[in-house]
């Protein structure tokens, strides 16, 4: 294409409509700069001196003014709610609904922030009802996951089975505590008086298939409380060798749960008379996997068994190698069950000259805060061992340590 010279002419007037744009968006900036009200710019002002108490009142002050302002509105609305003030963040999103000329999207963002205002305030009924208004919308995934987490804390599991699974329509990912909600119900129907076991062991087979379809980011503690779950309920049918199957288990899938179910599994090996058996069944274990939780049972095992003697050599070996207070106080709570009160002075005592009972006393004062579990998203410490953390409702945050083995 060839350039000719006369084209050169329109060059003056390209420049001519490019001033008169600027100049058209500078005044338009200017007029809309000047129509802003003073409160807008004082709020940010005490925003940026970090002055939130003053700048929230100036915003008040600028959506009085002007109540057009929906952005500004959301704004305060989330910045009520982050500063725990429910109630002014509920009204704020109320008002927002009430306006009739508000755009559906609009409409359904306000919605959606007024779900979030009901679920931190704990109304969890009107949460419910507000999230579920929200299905057919652009908020159907942020509004489904809130509920699954509404429908765990009311401990409803099967509209949290029912929510898990409108999810995986939605989108393809994992929500590895479905495992758990059917153990949960599984557990439930296990409760009920007489115990409802058909219904127990179809929550069990759709945890069981749950944790196979979650094979490669499946966890420990999903197998292990299957199967003690399903040792559960061998035993409420008097299946005991099927129970003692389950419960044995345990020690080759997740060999570090083994406290958790020696005392049941030793138990067990009892009532076989397969006491001695089961025993070193555990000793062995232990030397693998020490824990204290199965140090108690091997221990008071080879009390009984074998005598003071054998349980005492067993106890000073374990606690040489995995030193442990918490192990020592068990141990002395077992010697002085054993003794009557006038030998608790020393006499015969293995530890020659000793005082067991002052000895002890000085050290359950330093072993009570070791001797839990303990959370490992929010640190909550707990007698027993928890699948959900009744602090921070995590699931899976428990190890099947105590405290003092953890540090
Ligand atoms: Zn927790």
């Amino acid at each position: 294409m060839d350039f000719e010279a006369w084209w050169l002419i329109f060059l003056p007037l390209l420049f001519a409509l490019g001033w008169m744009a600027a100049r058209f968006d500078i005044k338009q900036m200017l007029s809309e700069t000047r129509n802003l009200p003073d409160s807008y710019f004082r709020g940010l002002n005490f925003l940026l001196n970090e002055e939130p108490d003053r700048a929230i009142d100036a915003f008040v002050e600028v959506a009085k003014l002007d109540p057009e302002t929906t952005e500004l509105h959301f704004a305060l609305g989330s910045l009520f709610r982050r500063r725990g003030e429910m109630e002014r963040a509920i009204r704020v999103h109320q008002s927002l609904l009430f306006r009739e000329d508000l755009p559906l999207a609009q409409r359904d963002h306000a919605q959606h922030e007024l779900a979030q205002d009901y679920l931190k305030a704990g109304m969890l009924d009107r949460a419910e009802e507000a999230f579920a208004v929200l299905k057919e919308t652009s908020f159907a995934l942020s509004a489904l996951r809130a509920l699954i987490r509404i429908y765990e804390s009311e401990h409803d599991w099967p509209r949290a089975i029912a929510a898990v699974q409108n999810l995986g329509k939605i989108v393809n990912e994992p929500v590895p505590q479905l495992v758990h909600y059917h153990c949960e119900q599984a557990q439930f129907s296990l409760a009920q008086k007489p115990p409802n076991i058909e219904q127990a062991r179809v929550a069990l087979s759709l945890a069981e298939r749950a944790v196979d379809a979650a094979q490669k980011s499946g966890s420990s503690h999903a197998m292990v409380r299957v199967s003690m779950l399903s040792a559960s309920i061998a035993a409420s049918c008097q299946e005991v060798a099927a129970q003692q199957r389950y419960l044995e288990a345990v020690l080759t899938q997740a060999p570090e749960f083994a406290g958790l179910i020696a005392q049941e599994l030793f138990n067990l090996y009892s009532t076989h008379g397969q006491a001695v058996a089961g025993l070193s069944r555990l000793q062995e274990h232990y030397q693998q996997y020490p824990s204290l939780d199965l140090f108690n049972v091997v221990f008071r095992g080879l009390r009984t068994q074998q005598g003071v003697e054998q349980a005492w050599r067993f106890a000073r070996q374990a606690l040489q190698s995995h030193p442990s207070l918490l192990g020592l106080d068990r141990l002395l709570e077992a010697e002085l069950a054993q003794k009557p009160a006038a030998e608790q002075a020393g006499a015969g005592s293995p530890i020659p000259g000793a005082d067991l009972t002052l000895l002890r006393r000085l050290i359950n004062r330093h072993t009570q805060r070791l001797d839990r579990y303990v959370c490992s998203n929010c640190g909550f410490q707990a007698r027993r061992f928890y699948w959900q953390c009744p602090g921070c409702n995590a699931w899976e945050t428990y190890k099947p340590r105590r405290l003092e083995e953890l540090e």
